[in-house]
């Protein structure tokens, strides 16, 4: 068998104990991407017992289901999902994410303090924070909780806050097609906290502006007083 012929040839690999129920294909690029981090960590530390001791023999296993989580956005190539797959709180709601109702509504409406957490792109590091979403609609709105929902599965990708940013509000405004709209991410980066410079109360904040909000500084600074009234502190 495929699968056995492959169990047999990565036979320095710890075994897989209580593979879960998936497809062939699956089990074989679980084996492999466990194999390639088992290999960087001894290769690493020179030493091949680091994954033995129990608590963490299925270490390789845990941090490829925790990328495969985190980098969701870029396994499904970067394409608006219908639904996400690892929303394990909310796995009721079958409803798609890109679903918008038409309303009458022409002020600003405004989502923030959406928790948000993604990986750097330079050091595989997490980092995380707040998302504050402001749009004004043109006919369309979408549900409240699609929205962090959307964010959450976009930020799942390596990625740097700049780009992330642009990134994440072109696709939320692809489905809104707005009059205006305008984000702002603030995020520590564990990469700065905790190696290198090692600072870790260092906020980095960005903004994305489109449509009114660049045009019209009173729209702008209607979202900015919105903003500055309710902002979460951000601290680890
Ligand atoms: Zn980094």
């Amino acid at each position: 068998m495929k699968h056995n012929k492959n169990k047999k040839k990565n036979k320095n690999i710890p075994p897989i104990k209580n593979l879960e129920d998936i497809t062939e294909k699956e089990q074989i690029k679980q084996i492999e991407v466990t194999k390639y981090i088992t290999q960087a960590f001894t290769t690493l530390t020179g030493n091949p017992r680091l994954f033995i001791p129990d608590e963490i023999h299925k270490t390789p296993l845990r941090i490829y289901k925790a990328y495969k989580e985190l980098f969701e956005c870029a396994i499904n190539h970067y394409k608006l999902p219908a639904t996400t797959t690892h929303n394990p709180d909310e796995n009721s709601d079958t409803t798609s994410l890109t679903t918008t109702f038409n309303t009458t509504y022409n002020g600003i409406v405004a989502h923030i303090n959406i928790p948000i957490a993604s990986v750097c792109a330079h050091h595989f590091l997490p980092y995380f924070g707040y998302a504050h979403l402001f749009y004004i609609p043109n006919k369309k709105k979408l549900g409240l909780s699609k929205i962090p929902r959307l964010i959450r599965y976009l930020a799942h990708q390596p990625s740097s806050q700049e780009e992330l940013t642009d990134f994440i509000i072109d696709k939320l405004d692809e489905i809104l097609k707005s009059k205006g709209i305008m984000l702002i991410i603030e995020c520590i980066h564990t990469c700065e906290a905790i190696r290198g410079v090692k600072i870790n109360n260092a906020i980095t904040i960005t903004s994305a502006v489109r449509g009114v909000f660049r045009t019209n500084n009173n729209a702008r600074l209607e979202a900015l007083s919105i903003y500055e009234q309710s902002k979460t502190k951000l601290s680890i």
